[in-house]
């Protein structure tokens, strides 16, 4: 939606703005003075259940946002856990009338709280609700917001990402002509190809000139420091204001800062007076306003911020960029190095005069830190500005020299790293070399604080519940990388940091003392024990108890560096703890949190209680408090010190270099307006992040997750429960059992439908096919779903093992197809000849034969259609049904099969399998399973007392067993039931003599009255189930003609004849009829359904 002059009107008619926009002291201010509910605003919608209690499991709903750790502190300090985003949305709307968000993200986005307090009319500053407008990001963005200044004197703040910020410099120059005091806050940031978030400053630099003012802040708490005095800045000077910061950071890194309660917020905003000034002089208003608002919460900030020594020869210049790393570690080295750090606060307008000021005399050098993509080369915005300053400005004695030193990412600097660039002599450092990035050992520079990492397989509160706690009585920074795209399902990594100062770190990873790991796969994946420190404690999650159990879980490199490193190694065995304590899955961070807590008393001492706190209550029998409380003795009762081994000291190790921390790869995006649209039409190849796209975009792509949307029939998905064979494995058919769980799928039978099965394709083949072709199996292709344009999207692999019949038969129309794609004359010639009526013969070998689309590929090489073209000319896999062998009756919850599997030889020699019973007879145990219902005429009598009469060879068997299972819950119940005839046949009974067992025992009970069992091999002569039921034709002909009888055959074709001849040879035998007549009076029954074939 892009807001027009319409939703603006209506959003400012719903709000009378007050004709004094002057801020009211606060003893006037309206007495509802709101502050956001940052709880809820942190929450999601489902988070906000009390209890869950599907399958009986106790699942605990947390209290806190997944990423943003709230701590209930009193409202007069309001010290939170928040990241910059909701620091900076929570000034924002407090100090706006009307906010415009441009999402730079699906979720996560600044602004996203902003929309949330508005919807539930949480008043701002002045007691007003704030009014929020949700923006597409197109060219020309900012209109609306020009619209609603210039229709009325509202506070209007913007909230965007860097991409956002692009397209709005146009507009931004009106603003700043027109001197309409917005605020534009951005979290700058970008994603990459591979979908990794990076901070992203070129395009908020490329708006520097259009007239805002510009201000920078560095972490949370300046964040908000920041967004208060720009919206101060804009109220007081008139002048429109952009407040940017590290927008990576912002949505990852968590720590405590202290907010402004609202009436703090409305009482400093009130006592900062209106000045008349102009852009080009406006630093010291700025300043001012600056030293008003330190002043206030307790900070220093100034337009040019100085530390470090004050004899400097060495000052480094930095705009945001790694400012707190280069500020931290100047404050250790400063005086031995003589260095002092620059921190540009204000860099629009740019002030000379207060940047010389600022400068030691002292200075020989100056390092100019510039962050970008290297669009800039050795002269970047920064650069300049500093090199004018010294240039044009009043600077007395010599000038220093101008290094410049560039990064498109600060996050991996270290103070090591500063101490190799003090030591360059070059004019231009590249700090995104390899010394400067990676993250080598060093020594502990700087602070004491404690480290945790938490490393998990899945989303998790785990790190907000163990912060939260940590920051009631310490200084607590989380910092969470996600990589959503892993192969093999999301992995999620917690930096936990904490000390008793409150300095901030800037560095992201740093090593631990306490690593606990969810899933010990991961240490395959990840060098885990990387940021570990000497003697740290590590947990593993598993039910191993002592160092020869764990071994083989472990790879030789962590058992090396684990003795090395002389780690405390504990396991605790989750899966256990949580079925004892009846807890769901989702629930079982607890116990990682609760281990932690038991590890760690050193660092706190804290109750289950307090922990519980953190839990939504249960509603119920069992209280939050009294469950964790259980899980704490459990815990403490499972933990388990494993001693290293001694062998592990003297193990080999390979040279592979494993990552140290995931890929940062969240579901997270940019604007959806700013992606390229996808062709729609025809089927379209990429990379596997191009589906990563269609899944995050959920609402540009009107993405839905879907279940095989191609097929047209309701689909179902059920668990394989057993797949066990019925013949000895020593004989050449193979005939299984199968059972699937319906859980909750929803699917529903009736007796004698038929389970449509979607078999998949055998993998091995499909990638021995994919590499023989050279296709990348990963690559994405979205295929045109249906009419309406919707597309489906997936790997190619997936595309061949999921939908395309690459291994069965092709058709007359893919010869034909193929031929357009050939580039050799004779074979496309030979491929028209195999469709033409001459052709007919040739055409019907390959048929006998069993050739397949992928046969013909590789016959006509000279064709060679791409991917997407394969997915037109070949046709889908086909569903196989399978007579269903249960009765729901019976089992509520499942469904059975009988199968045989098919396999054959070609005239080569070849064996070929059938691909939907080669899938059924590979199915494992817990393998979902996409089904569909066929309806069948397989349906008992209408009256239960009417005799059946079944006949059945081998699989044919499959709709009996269900028919008997039937009656048999009827009988069980007290209902009178017929009589139950069965014929069955197969070739002997020692092999397959199917459901025997169970048949027997019916026969015994009498609910199968009678059985004519037909074992053709097992005597000389061959005898088949048309000879049983001629022996028993007087008892056929009484039920069929006086008893209104069904009769049944189901199975293979062939015996149709025989076993209707059967029928007639009773009906001429007792009843006296003429051939023709007992013929008529078969096809008559089969009219009525009373006579029914079920044949394949
Ligand atoms: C209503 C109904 C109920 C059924 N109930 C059961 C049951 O209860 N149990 C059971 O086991 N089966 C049952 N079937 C049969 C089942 O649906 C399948 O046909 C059977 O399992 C074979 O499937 P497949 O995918 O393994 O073999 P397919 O791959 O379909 O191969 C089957 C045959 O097709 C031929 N063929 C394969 N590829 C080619 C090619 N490229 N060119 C030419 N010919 C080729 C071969 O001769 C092969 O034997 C039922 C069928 C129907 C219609």
């Amino acid at each position: 939606m892009f807001a027009s002059t319409a939703l603006i009107a209506s959003l400012l008619k719903t709000r009378s703005f007050s004709s004094d926009l002057r801020p009211q002291p606060l003893d006037d201010a309206p007495t509802a003075v709101g502050t956001p509910d940052l709880d809820a605003a942190s929450t999601t919608s489902s988070s906000q259940t009390i209890i869950v209690d599907e399958d009986a499991l106790i699942e605990l709903k947390s209290k806190l946002a997944n990423a943003h750790l709230i701590n209930d502190l009193s409202d007069d300090t309001l010290a939170r856990l928040v990241n910059a985003n909701l620091a900076t949305a929570y000034i924002a709307y407090g100090l706006s009338d009307l906010s415009f968000v441009y999402p730079g993200l699906p979720t996560g986005y600044l602004g996203e709280s902003v929309e949330q307090w508005a919807a539930e009319n949480i008043a701002n500053v002045y007691g007003q609700n704030g009014k929020v407008a949700h923006m597409d990001t197109r060219a020309g963005a900012l209109a609306a917001v020009h619209g609603a200044l210039k229709s009325s004197p509202a506070a209007v703040s913007v909230l965007t990402s860097s991409q956002g910020l692009l397209t709005m410099i146009p507009n931004m120059h009106v603003l700043a002509q027109s001197k309409l005091p917005v605020v534009i806050h951005v979290g700058a940031h970008a994603l990459d190809d591979d979908l990794e978030l990076s901070p992203e400053v070129d395009s908020v630099l490329a708006a520097r000139n259009t007239g805002f003012a510009f201000l920078a802040s560095n972490n949370a708490q300046e964040a908000h420091d920041m967004a208060l005095a720009a919206h101060i800045i804009a109220k007081s000077t008139s002048l429109p204001i952009l407040h940017y910061f590290d927008g990576v950071k912002a949505a990852k890194e968590i720590e405590k800062v202290d907010l402004l309660p609202y009436a703090k917020v409305a009482s400093i905003a009130a006592n900062v007076a209106a000045v008349e000034t102009s852009y080009t002089n406006a630093f010291d208003a700025v300043e001012n306003i600056l030293g008003q608002v330190g002043k206030a919460v307790g900070r220093d900030y100034h337009i040019f911020e100085y530390s470090g020594a004050s004899d400097a020869e060495t000052v480094i210049v930095t705009l945001g960029a790694g400012s707190q790393t280069v500020k931290q570690a100047v404050g250790q080295l400063a005086t031995a190095n003589r260095v002092g750090i620059l921190s540009v606060r204000l860099c629009r307008p740019w002030s000379e005069a207060h940047f010389l000021n600022a400068i030691p005399k002292s200075a020989k050098r100056v390092i100019v830190l510039e962050q970008g993509d290297g669009l800039f080369a050795f002269n970047g915005p920064l650069f300049l500005d500093v090199a004018a300053s010294f240039r044009f400005g009043e600077w007395t004695g010599a000038k220093p020299r101008i290094v410049t030193a560039q990064s498109t990412n600060y996050g991996n600097l270290r103070p090591a790293h500063l101490l190799q660039l003090l030591s360059e002599t070059n004019n231009f450092v590249d700090l995104n070399s390899e010394q400067y990035t990676s993250l080598a050992d060093e020594p502990a520079l700087l602070d004491t604080a404690s480290r945790a990492i938490f490393w998990e397989v899945a989303k998790t509160n785990t790190a907000s519940h163990v912060s939260n706690i940590l920051s009631k009585s310490l200084h607590v920074q989380t910092r969470i990388v996600e990589d959503s795209y892993r192969p093999g399902g999301a992995v999620v990594n917690s930096h936990l940091r904490f000390s008793k100062s409150t300095d901030v770190s800037a560095y992201a990873y740093e090593k631990a003392s306490f690593i606990a790991v969810q899933d010990v796969a991961l240490i395959k994946e990840y060098d885990v024990l990387a940021s570990s420190t000497q003697k740290a404690t590590v947990l593993l999650n598993g039910p191993w108890k002592n160092g020869d159990e764990i071994e083989p879980k472990l790879t030789n490199e962590f058992k090396l560096r684990a003795t090395q490193l002389d780690i405390q190694l504990y396991t605790i065995d989750v899966a256990s703890i949580a079925q004892n304590l009846a807890l769901s899955n989702k629930s079982r961070n607890l116990i990682f949190e609760t281990a932690y807590f038991l590890l760690n008393k050193n660092v706190v001492d804290a109750s289950s209680s307090a922990l519980a706190a953190l839990y939504q209550e249960i509603d119920g029998s069992k209280k939050t408090a009294a469950l964790v409380q259980e899980i704490f003795d459990a815990v403490k009762a499972d933990l388990t010190k494993i001693d290293l081994l001694p062998p592990w000291t003297i193990l080999e190790i390979s040279d592979d270099v494993l990552p140290k921390i995931p890929a940062d790869r969240a579901a997270t995006n940019e604007d959806s307006a700013l992606i390229p649209d996808e062709s729609q039409g025809a089927a379209t190849v990429g990379k596997w992040h191009q589906a990563a796209w269609d899944l995050i975009f959920k609402e540009a792509y009107e993405s839905k997750t879907a279940l095989r949307p191609d097929l047209h029939e309701d689909t179902f998905v059920v668990k394989c429960s057993e797949n066990r064979r019925l013949t000895p494995d020593t004989y050449d058919r193979n005939v299984f059992h199968l059972e699937f769980d319906t859980g909750n799928s929803g699917l529903k039978y009736n007796l004698g439908d038929a389970l449509g099965v979607h078999g998949l394709n055998d993998e091995q083949q499909v990638q021995r096919f994919l590499e023989w072709y050279g296709i990348n199996g990963q690559d994405v292709i979205a295929l045109p779903a249906n009419e309406a344009g919707q597309r489906e999207t997936r790997t190619i692999f997936q595309l061949f093992t999921q939908t395309l019949d690459i291994f069965g038969r092709p058709s007359k129309k893919f010869y034909e197809s193929l031929a357009d794609y050939t580039t050799d004359a004779k074979e496309r010639e030979q491929l028209l000849f195999l469709i033409s009526s001459e052709g007919k013969e040739e055409y019907k070998k390959r048929v006998d034969e069993t050739t397949t689309y992928e046969d013909v590929l590789r016959e006509f090489t000279s064709a060679r259609p791409t991917v997407e073209q394969l997915a037109t000319i070949i046709a889908p896999i086909k569903p196989r049904h399978y007579s269903i062998a249960s009765s729901q009756k019976m089992f509520a919850n499942s469904v059975h099969l009988l199968v045989v599997a098919v396999d054959w030889k070609t005239s080569t020699g070849e064996v070929r399998y059938g691909q939907c019973t080669r899938y059924l007879s590979d199915l494992k145990i817990g393998a979902n399973v996409t089904v569909s219902i066929k309806p069948s005429v397989m349906k008992l009598p209408p009256l239960n007392t009417q005799p059946v009469i079944m006949a059945g060879l081998g699989t044919g068997m499959a709709p009996f067993r269900a028919f008997i299972q039937e009656r048999s819950v009827l009988k069980a119940s007290g209902v009178e039931v017929g009589p139950m005839m069965l014929y069955f046949g197969s070739r002997n009974r020692r092999n397959e003599y199917l459901y025997g067992e169970e048949l027997e025992a019916y026969h015994a009970e009498g609910l199968l009255t009678h059985m004519g069992l037909a074992f053709s091999r097992d005597q000389k002569e061959k005898v088949y189930i048309q000879h049983k039921m001629q022996e028993d034709s007087r008892q056929l002909y009484e039920y069929l003609i006086n008893e209104q009888a069904h009769f049944y055959l189901c199975g293979p074709t062939w015996p149709v004849p025989d076993v209707k001849d059967a029928v007639v040879y009773g009906l001429k035998q007792y009843g006296g009829m003429e051939e023709r007549a007992a013929s008529d009076l078969i096809e008559e029954w089969k009219e009525k359904e009373r006579y029914i074939l079920e044949v394949y």
